[in-house]
């Protein structure tokens, strides 16, 4: 999914439960289990084509990524004093994301990285129908906007 419902996801799940060590699993696997709703990303499309790779990476860089840390600050931080644990939450939320990056954006291809993108790929599954695809992720913030 996008960085805006991973990052928040994150954000919930930390606000909510106070332990780290319980917290940050569940996080992670917010992360494979939201990535396996068939979705829209800016991934979407993500072929060996390096024009397609360098608009998803500006597209990643100046819209997705920003905007996660804008709805995470106004979902949790807006009227309250700062908190770390929804950035500790957003943060974990997009880890899997953060490790995969430099096998998608900067042709790393080490067996960790490879390894690592196989198993995030199987949990992949996306759409190209922009309305299904981002329904799912636009649900997912009006629950975390009801839980919060
Ligand atoms: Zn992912």
């Amino acid at each position: 999914m996008l960085s805006i419902a991973h990052g928040s996801t994150g954000a919930l799940i930390a606000s909510k439960i106070p332990n780290p060590l319980i917290s940050i699993p569940l996080i992670l696997l917010s992360h494979f289990l939201e990535d396996s709703v068939p979705h829209w990303d800016v991934g979407q499309g993500l072929t060996r084509k390096s024009k397609t790779k360098k608009a998803a990476f500006f597209q990643e860089l100046f819209f997705d990524f920003p905007l996660s840390i804008i709805v995470v600050y106004l979902f949790f931080q807006i009227g309250h004093p700062f908190d770390w644990r929804p950035w500790l939450g957003w943060f974990f939320g997009l880890l899997p994301d953060f490790i995969e990056f430099p096998y998608l954006f900067l042709n790393q291809r080490g067996p960790l990285f490879k390894k690592f993108a196989t198993f995030h790929t199987w949990w992949h599954h996306s759409t190209a129908n922009l309305f299904w695809g981002l329904l799912p992720q636009f649900l997912v913030l009006l629950l975390i906007l009801l839980l919060k």
